[in-house]
């Protein structure tokens, strides 16, 4: 037995594509060395940032749908022991330049909503994006589910009294209760499920007629994802699947929802920030170590997609 097959069934197992269940994928992006042929300790150690060595498991496009996926994924546990403990995600950008990317997201869902009722959202993280809901007024309960335990005092600190209910998990959301939710939020949230599918779902089950769902994933087929080709830090051990605007759409079809409007989102960067990526990617990471200092902000449409959808 290879190392490639002997870690099957430990921490990695096959999967059929989780949009439309069907098992013919072609290979479409891979890191050199593969992720497959890697041990459990080094792909551990790999999980984390940007600044390693970009390994990922391999992705293929679906042939019946066109979803980018990797067959070959972690299991339950072993995605259990590598989320535990994270740091949270905004780590390594000042808050005041992630508040205005958030601020960017919200202000497209307000456009669709008046945030009237029970507003439900997965990978809250620290809040950035949730403190702006119960300012609108009109908000009853707040349903946050966020695996993260490390996170989950300072969510609470930023959402001080307001009626929230903060949950540790991602699969079950039987605590609320069906047509009930207005508004629901994931944001970079879709990339990261292996088993997105019967949790949107779920979700759809939840909400009320005429609620509004904002979802923002990476674009696969963005400008950048296509010059950096496998340097696209998108290609990483987190993301069991990649979408792009038609692959949304089809997913969220599958699921019950149809899209009201997508659009490509802004990101704030401090012009360091993006060189010292830059430098990385482009295989200088001498370089990348050495920038530092965040004073100039650049707004750039980075190959994110903000889409919003109702219940059909
Ligand atoms: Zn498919």
């Amino acid at each position: 037995m290879n190392t490639k097959d002997s870690c099957l069934g430990t921490f990695l197992s096959d999967r059929r594509c989780p949009c439309c269940d069907a098992g013919i994928g072609k290979p479409a992006v891979w890191s050199v060395p593969a992720g497959e042929s890697f041990d459990w300790s080094s792909l551990r150690d790999s999980w984390r940032g940007f600044f390693k060595r970009n390994v990922f498991l391999t992705y293929v496009r679906c042939q019946s749908c066109g979803l980018l996926y990797a067959p070959r994924y972690f299991t339950d546990t072993s995605l259990k022991e590598l989320y535990g403990n994270m740091p949270d995600n905004s780590v390594g950008l000042p808050h005041a330049i992630l508040e205005r990317t958030q601020r960017h997201y919200f202000e497209f869902l307000e456009r669709h909503s008046d945030f009237a009722g029970n507003y439900l959202e997965l990978g809250p993280d620290i809040g950035l994006f949730t403190q702006h809901v119960p300012c609108m007024g009109r908000t009853g309960c707040l349903w946050l589910y966020e695996p993260n335990l490390a996170v989950h005092d300072m969510l609470a600190r930023r959402l001080a009294g307001r009626d929230v209910r903060i949950h540790a998990e991602m699969t079950d959301l039987s605590a609320i209760p069906d047509d009930s939710v207005s508004v629901c939020a994931m944001i970079h949230v879709l990339d990261h499920l292996p088993n997105a599918k019967p949790l949107l779902q779920q979700i759809r089950r939840k909400l009320r007629a005429g609620a509004r769902v904002l979802i923002v994933t990476h674009d696969e087929r963005s400008l950048l994802a296509r010059a950096l080709g496998r340097r696209w830090p998108a290609y990483c051990l987190q993301h069991s699947q990649l979408f792009n605007i038609s692959t949304t759409e089809r997913f969220l079809r599958e699921c019950g929802l149809v899209v009201i409007e997508t659009k490509r989102s802004k990101n704030y960067f401090p012009a360091t920030y993006l060189l010292k990526h830059l430098s990385f990617a482009i295989g200088l990471r001498w370089l990348s170590m050495k920038i530092k200092g965040d004073s100039f902000v650049i707004p750039l449409r980075l190959g994110n997609i903000m889409t919003i959808a109702r219940p059909q």
